[in-house]
């Protein structure tokens, strides 16, 4: 896991001034925000600076004002809807490891100031023109697919998740680290009303990643599948690999890890710190698909002798260097090794609808808005167990 390469600082209490002239306190002990319908949350709940920001249109929002620069609370004009895109009173959302390509500037061609998160869950609460089919009130979530262009070739062949011109909440457009965000209706999941919104939001990135690699993966019932790496996509991919019926191994350094993994729903755990991984996997008869969620294709190389015939190495785990393999490993049991973006949004959907179904949810720990450079510094230094999930509520 990477180091923080850069000092976060909340640089909280810069509120600016509303209308009025007064200062606009930007406590972040304070509840500010009511988040729900006002028929679902008593007046007396809210504040009366929530009631006053909102009336003046305006919202709390944590922005990067240049690349490799502090998270900083700041309020900011209420977003409006435009043409086919909606409105969406954020709820939670989760920290994301990419979140790092905006607050370091990474991404190629990013404008600043921005606000990040792609693990957005909430309510729509205002609707443009022409968006058919979603409407005020509605539960939703918005993930890491924030819109397609319809018109490159890989959309053309319906493939949504590679479009040439993909748009990212949090590195296109401003994304839900505040009290509202503005999405396009092709990049909406609906949310079933058994998933809370702190539960859905990390489901939106990490849970549609590892589910939708999981279900394309080419395993059937019965089969080995092993995950690894237990961390925030993992913890995921264990829970996924048990309910789609899998035999499920459970990979990772250190034994500390094992009766969490069992408890998550793994069979087998392999200790890679002190097993021979591929010793392990061939034992139980080959993996016909190993889910890599670790940051290290060197991590990666080891388990590729233990995959079945046909087996495949799925990679989501993100690094620039190599992975290992010969093509005699490829060539001799037709095993293949292929990378796996997230999933569309109707794939996020799908990830929300199994998840309410099955009883997968993620472990998270929850933090207000007004402590996301804490969060963020959490997720960064690998110390989160498993997601950071901003609540816009501060209720905390
Ligand atoms: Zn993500
Ligand atoms: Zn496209």
């Amino acid at each position: 896991m990477a180091d923080v390469p850069h000092e976060l600082s909340a640089q909280i209490g810069d509120g600016g001034e509303d209308a009025t002239g007064d200062d606009v306190a930007l406590d972040p002990g304070e509840p500010q925000f009511d988040l729900v319908e006002p028929g679902r949350v008593s007046w007396r709940e809210v504040q009366p600076d929530t009631i006053k920001r909102r009336a003046m249109g305006k919202m709390r929002a944590v922005q990067v004002a240049q690349g490799g620069g502090a998270l900083e609370l700041v309020e900011r004009e209420m977003p409006e809807p435009r043409q086919g895109e909606v409105r969406v009173r954020v709820e939670a959302c989760g920290v994301c490891h990419s979140d790092s390509l905006t607050v370091e500037g990474q991404w190629p061609g990013l404008s600043f100031p921005r606000i990040p998160g792609h693990e957005i869950a909430g309510i729509i609460d205002a609707v443009g023109t022409g968006v058919v089919g979603w409407s005020a009130g509605q539960r939703v979530g918005v993930g890491w697919f924030g819109g397609h262009c319809g018109r490159c070739e890989p959309c053309r062949r319906g493939w949504l998740i590679d479009c040439r011109n993909l748009r990212i909440p949090g590195i296109s457009y401003d994304g839900g680290y505040a009290d509202a965000m503005v999405a396009p209706a092709d990049a909406l999941a609906a949310m079933p009303d058994q998933l809370s919104a702190v539960d859905a939001a990390p489901l939106l990135c990490a849970g549609v990643t590892t589910f939708n690699a999981l279900r394309h993966s080419g395993a059937m019932p019965g089969d080995v599948v092993a995950v690894l790496g237990i961390g925030g996509l993992g913890h995921l991919g264990v829970q996924f690999a048990n309910k789609l019926g899998f035999c499920t191994v459970a990979i990772a350094r250190g034994s500390d890890k094992e009766a969490l993994s069992r408890n998550l729903g793994a069979h087998h755990f392999i200790d890679s710190a002190t097993e021979d991984v591929a010793a392990r996997l061939n034992r139980l008869g080959g993996a016909r698909a190993v889910l890599a969620t670790v940051t290290s294709a060197k991590a990666m190389t080891p388990v590729i002798e233990g995959l079945a015939v046909r087996g495949r190495l799925i990679v989501v785990g993100v690094d620039a260097e190599p992975i290992e393999v010969s093509p005699l490993q490829l060539i001799g049991a037709s095993r293949s090794v292929v990378g796996h973006a997230a999933g569309a949004s109707i794939d996020s959907q799908d990830t929300l609808g199994f998840s309410a179904l099955s009883g997968v949810r993620p472990m998270i720990e929850t933090m207000p808005l007004s402590r996301a450079p804490e969060a963020y510094a959490r997720m960064m230094h690998a110390e989160a167990r498993f997601r950071m999930v901003l609540t816009m509520a501060e209720q905390h």
